[in-house]
This record gives C-alpha cells, structure tokens and sequence, in this order.
C-alpha cells in the first residue's frame, strides 16, 4: 500500500497540467524543474489521427524546426489526443519514464477533446495547448509573466514560443550542445554532410540545424 501511494504520489509531481484556473506569477523561460533530454534525436509517435494528428504535428515540427532537436520514430514521445472527460485539464504533459541526472527516458503530451472540441475552443487555442504540452516534455515549464509564448497557461491566443524558450532546450538537451560529439557543429555552423552536425542534419545551405 505505501509502495502504491508513493508511486501514485510520483505521477502527480511530474504532472504539468495546463489548468483551467491558474494565479499569475512572472517568469521568463524556465526549465521544467531539472528535467531535460540527453540526446537530441528524440522518437515521437504523433498518436492522433485527423485533425488532432495534424495540429500537433505541426506543433511539434515547429518546436523542432527551432531547436537542436530531431524527431524520428518511436515512442519516447506520445503526443495524442483524446476524450477524457472533465479532468480540470485541457492538456496534460507526464513524464512516464525517467533516468539518472533528471534526463527524461518516456514521456507524454495530451490534447483534451472533452473541452478543446467544444464551442469557445477554436483553432488557435487547440494549438497554444498543444505547443505547450510538447514544449512540457521537451522540459520547459510555463511563463505566465509573458503574452508572446504558448508557455503561457493563462491565455490560449498565441500558438507559439518565444525563441529563449527554443534555445532553452538547446542549452539543456545534452546532445545539442553538451554531452555530444566535441568535433561535431552546432546550429549554425558550416557542414558539407550530415555526419558533420551534432544535429545530424547538414542543411541546403551548407549550415548545421
Ligand atoms: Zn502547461
């Protein structure tokens, strides 16, 4: 029974839920506790179809888009969506599976249709949640000092981060610009092939992403 409690006990803390109803506090970008990745190409199974599939792959392409970050396939992400009833949340990030040194092993991002389908929700906020929610388990944690960032909880109009918020991720995802490859380049930098970025994606131009 105690090991029972102290598990459920855990779930709740690394819980970030986007709520219904929040007191304002002012932050900048902020790291999510001490969480992070260790390596930059991450598996993310996008879960949802239609719709839902849509949003949040365009969501989480543009969070990739700005970052040392690379999506591939797998499930260390879940990003999906779902009806699951009147939780309190409209998006819920949870950290499933964790290792040493706070590095995040599993997690998931999801999209609540029990509120976000309904009226008053239109697109704009399906995205500000789920930009959120993916940017929770990329390891940031809200900015509700801030208008110009989907990292903040307390409004659903702007679909988008800040960019301190993108190179956050990049400052604490080991594989982006610690714990890699030393001889590999950063974003940025000049490369003839892929093998020659730490991002392993050696762009048209001729600059590491
Ligand atoms: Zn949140």
């Amino acid at each position: 029974m105690t090991r029972k409690r102290a598990t459920c006990l855990l779930m709740i803390l690394f819980v970030v839920a986007f709520t219904l109803t929040t007191a304002g506090v002012a932050m900048a970008a902020k790291q999510w506790s001490c969480w992070h990745w260790d390596h930059n190409n991450i598996g993310l199974s996008n879960a949802a179809g239609g719709y839902w599939g849509t949003i949040n792959g365009s969501e989480a392409n543009d969070w990739e888009a700005a970052t040392c970050i690379s999506f591939g396939g797998g499930n260390e992400i879940t990003v999906d969506a779902g009806f699951y009833g009147a939780t309190g949340w409209l998006g819920i990030a949870r950290l499933l599976e964790v290792g040493g040194g706070c590095t995040i092993v599993r997690a998931e991002a999801l999209m609540n249709q029990s509120y976000l389908d309904g009226g008053g929700y239109g697109e704009t906020a399906d995205r500000h949640v789920s930009c959120q929610e993916i940017g929770h388990v990329l390891g940031l944690d809200h900015a509700r000092g801030r208008s110009q960032t989907c990292m903040n909880d307390r409004y659903l109009s702007f679909p988008y981060f800040a960019q301190d918020e993108a190179d956050l991720i990049d400052a604490i995802t080991g594989g982006c610009d610690g714990g890699g490859d030393p001889t590999c380049g950063e974003r940025g930098d000049p490369c003839s092939t892929n093998a020659d970025c730490c991002s392993d994606r050696c762009k048209n131009n001729g600059t590491c992403r």
